[in-house]
């Protein structure tokens, strides 16, 4: 530390943490542009310099504003966390930070971050982030007067807006056509990548309004139900993490389904969601507007769990993530993980998805009887496969597969072990499903009954070093987007509707998207509004 044992200019203390932020802070951006064979040649070295300046200005610009006794080394700490946390995010599962990414950031809560912690992490931000900042606290500053140091605050700011610009125009072709074909390098920039995210964040809310959340299909109305019929008694599973490639159902050739491929259950193999993350799809599924309209909405509207409770329904929400619903089940009776427990399925505050079946008698009979007379929707939010800790997902009887991954650092399994404890989530999805469905199986005398599962986004396991989910939409590989859709329907619900699993499977094929779901949920369940397009309807041409 003999290095800071003088005092220092703040530019100088401004200078090297900079220095340290571009050169070890980016290296997963480093790594990326080292693989693109246009740049391994001395042009792609005098971009990649040129390039690092950029990033440099850009770091000093948010800094020099900043630069006061009281404010610098704050900043500089925050700064050099923000860059050690993204490093080790980036480097390690082959994600990038954009705006969805710091949404789920801001939404976390402590049981999912305690499935990322790890040695390697507390090392990273220790080496990258701890350490640097350490330094700065030690280094003695030479503070001039408030008037001169607003001047050299002012002139640094001019001088790096200068220098980018010069650095832009000497290699100005590369980086039009880099950041052109390479859209995703920008979310790799760090820290300004979590910045910007940041404020994205902050902003966009802003723009929609941020006001109460409009009402949709106040039209909504139910069909009388002919004197033969029984009330619809139907469980909606909302999947996390179902990839659809890795259901037997769906083609895979290792046995992660037995039980739903004995129950005569209609699956389609050709489904893609909306976003790659939980909070992009799940509001986005449950909305009337289909992805691209929800995508520039300037106003939250109500979803399918309010357009059903229009419609008369005794709808509840029963939801085994921390994460939550992301508020499309604001306006319903709600059950949130937390008031979830049963013997032998619960520890450390987590409980595998069957505890939402636990009690559920009891929760409908809660209901308004009036509702429960037109007809019953439950929709359960499961944990499902949610990663990284794919192996805490299943009791130990469900692991088929092993030897399994059992650390969150996924690096240090073998791609065997990963795709182990992966698959062994969807033999645990399979029998929970498969659970829900006896459940309503004894239920039959009184009620029609019917299960979906749609899965919110898939996930990539290892596939050209990329982990988890959540890269933006557009470069996202196929494994994050495509996902499993299941219907379940009981001889009476096929009699009452005409909506034959034959049929559905028929279709098996066929390319669906987040945007049928909405639609074809208000038909399986008959619900009639302004609001439902026959066309996204699933199950509209198989009714009879
Ligand atoms: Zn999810």
């Amino acid at each position: 530390m003999a290095f800071f044992s003088y005092s220092r200019s703040p530019r100088h203390l401004i200078a090297l943490a900079t220095l340290w932020m571009v050169t070890l802070g980016n290296w997963p951006l480093w790594e990326q542009l080292a693989r693109l064979p246009e740049l391994a040649n001395v042009r792609g070295v005098i971009f990649t310099l040129a390039l690092a300046l950029v990033i440099d200005c850009g770091i000093v610009l948010l800094l020099a504003p900043l630069a006061w006794r009281w404010t610098l080394k704050p900043a500089l700490t925050l700064f050099l966390l923000v860059t050690a946390f993204g490093a080790y995010f980036m480097h390690s599962y082959g994600v990038v930070i954009d705006p969805s990414m710091i949404r789920n950031v801001l939404h976390t809560d402590a049981r999912e971050v305690r499935d990322l912690l790890s040695w390697r992490m507390a090392f990273a931000v220790l080496a990258l982030g701890v350490l640097p900042a350490l330094a700065v606290w030690r280094a003695p500053v030479a503070w001039p007067s408030w008037p001169r140091q607003l001047l050299r605050n002012l002139t640094l700011m001019l001088l790096v807006l200068l220098l980018a610009a010069g650095a832009v125009l000497l290699a100005f072709q590369d980086f039009a056509s880099v950041m052109r074909n390479h859209t995703a390098l920008r979310y790799r920039i760090n820290p300004l990548n979590s910045f910007y995210a940041l404020a994205f964040n902050l902003w966009q809310p802003a723009q929609r309004g941020g006001g109460p959340v409009a009402p949709a299909g106040l039209d909504a109305r139910l069909p009388a139900l002919p004197p033969a019929a029984k009330p619809p008694l139907v469980v909606l599973v909302l999947g996390e993490t179902g990839r659809s490639d890795h259901f037997a159902l769906n083609g895979y050739p290792r046995p992660t389904t037995p039980r739903l491929a004995g129950l005569g259950v209609a699956s389609l193999r050709n489904v893609w969601s909306c976003g790659t993350d939980t909070a992009t799809s799940v509001p986005c599924m449950f909305s009337p507007l289909g992805k691209r309209d929800f995508e520039r909405r300037e106003s939250d509207t109500e979803g399918l769990a309010d357009v059903l409770q229009h419609a008369g329904y005794a709808v509840l929400w029963i939801d085994n993530q921390p994460g939550g619903c992301k508020g499309v089940c604001d306006r319903v009776p709600t059950v949130r993980y937390d008031q979830l427990q049963a013997p032998g399925l619960c520890s450390q505050g987590e409980c595998y998805d069957e505890v939402m079946l636990h009690g559920l008698e009891q929760r409908i009979g809660q209901l308004p009887p009036e509702r429960r007379a037109r007809g019953v929707v439950v929709f359960m939010h499961q944990m499902g496969s949610h990663g990284p800790a794919y192996y805490k997902r299943a009791p130990p009887q469900f692991k088929r597969f092993m030897p399994e991954c059992a650390t969150n650092a996924l690096q240090q399994c073998s791609r065997e072990e990963l795709i182990n404890a992966f698959d062994n989530t969807i033999v645990y999805t399979d029998d929970f499903l498969a659970s829900v469905i006896d459940w309503l199986g004894q239920r039959q005398e009184h009620w029609a009954t019917a299960l979906s599962y749609l899965s919110d986004h898939g996930e990539s396991l290892g596939e050209n070093g990329i982990y988890l989910h959540g890269l933006p939409w557009r470069i996202a590989p196929d494994a994050q987007k495509h996902v499993a859709w299941i219907t379940w329907l009981s001889p009476q619900y096929t009699f009452q509707t005409g909506i034959a699993p034959a049929c559905l499977n028929a279709k098996q094929g066929e390319r669906f998207t987040h945007d049928n779901y909405f639609h074809s949920t208000l038909g399986l369940l008959s619900v009639q509004t302004s609001l439902y397009q026959p066309a996204l309807d699933i199950y509209a041409s198989c009714r009879k």
